[in-house]
């Protein structure tokens, strides 16, 4: 069977098995069977597949179709235009973080060496991502879960930026040595009532207690002292937490300016306060 033959076939398969974006799935099924690249991948369709590269196919093909992601599968996905490696201590990098990111950047290209810790960095994607575009940041990233920190830092082997983040084992902000300009954070936020306790990811990184908010909470009472003066936090929220965040946030900090921004979808997504000078 020809590479070309073999995807059709793959796609068909994960499409009578509900599976969306076949296109994408099924590349990256194929290409983690045959340790190519997409360039590779799409310069090579008319290659034969070999039996034992149909072996390892099925394989890969069967443990799609019992849900584990393909991200697991492939032991990598892409966020921010960059690579990083994951496994299932860590959660999927999701595509509406990288306006937490870009949030970020706007506000922190303006300084000169902006001092920026991120909180439950996970993999490392905000931190790595950060760090490659401002290379005078120096960045703290901050995990509670140990198997965690310990992808992270090898993402930032990956990424040539250990030299300039620092992993930290701990809750919240307990871990920080110093105070910042910036808090950025992706914490677990999904409502315990919400939370997919047969999924692959770990639910560490999901659980956001019973109304979602109840790390979020802890780590906004946690700022005081943790950040400088004029410094920002910018949070990750999900649907219908705006409110109760800003509300929080002007309590705790009555001086401090909020904003708050969408994703591509409209959902208010990105909480930003910036305290006074
Ligand atoms: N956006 C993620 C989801 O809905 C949740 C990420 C988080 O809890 N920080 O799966």
């Amino acid at each position: 069977m020809r590479l070309k033959e073999s995807f059709c076939h793959t796609r068909q398969v994960l499409a009578a098995n509900n599976i969306d974006n076949t296109p994408l799935e099924g590349e990256l099924l194929l290409r983690q069977t045959l340790k190519i690249n997409r360039v590779q991948f799409y310069q090579n369709l008319e290659q034969q597949i070999t039996p034992k590269q149909q072996d390892i196919l099925q394989e890969l093909l069967e443990r799609r179709l019992k849900g584990e992601p393909a991200a697991y599968i492939s032991g990598y996905r892409e966020f921010y235009g960059l690579d990083f490696y994951v496994n299932n201590d860590v959660l999927i990098p999701r595509p509406e973080t990288e306006h937490l990111v870009d949030e970020t950047l706007s506000l922190a290209q303006k300084q000169r060496m902006p001092l920026i810790a991120d909180i439950g960095t996970g993999c490392g994607i905000i931190a790595i991502s950060l760090a490659l575009n401002l290379p005078r940041a120096k960045i703290y990233a901050t995990d509670i879960s140990a198997p965690a920190l310990k992808i992270a830092r090898f993402n930032c082997y990956k990424h040539g930026v250990v030299d300039r983040i620092k992993p930290l084992n701990g809750d919240l902000l307990e871990p920080l040595p110093e105070p910042v300009d910036f808090i950025v954070s992706n914490l677990p936020y999904v409502r315990q009532s919400e939370l997919d306790t047969r999924g692959f990811e770990p639910v560490l990184a999901l659980d956001g207690g019973v109304d979602g908010l109840e790390k979020i909470r802890r780590l906004c009472h946690q700022v005081n002292g943790k950040l400088l003066p004029g410094g920002y936090l910018l949070l990750e929220i999900g649907q219908g937490q705006r409110e109760a965040v800003t509300t929080l946030l002007d309590s705790l900090f009555p001086t401090a300016d909020i904003d708050v921004k969408p994703d591509l979808i409209g959902i208010d997504r990105i909480v930003s306060m910036v305290l006074p000078q």
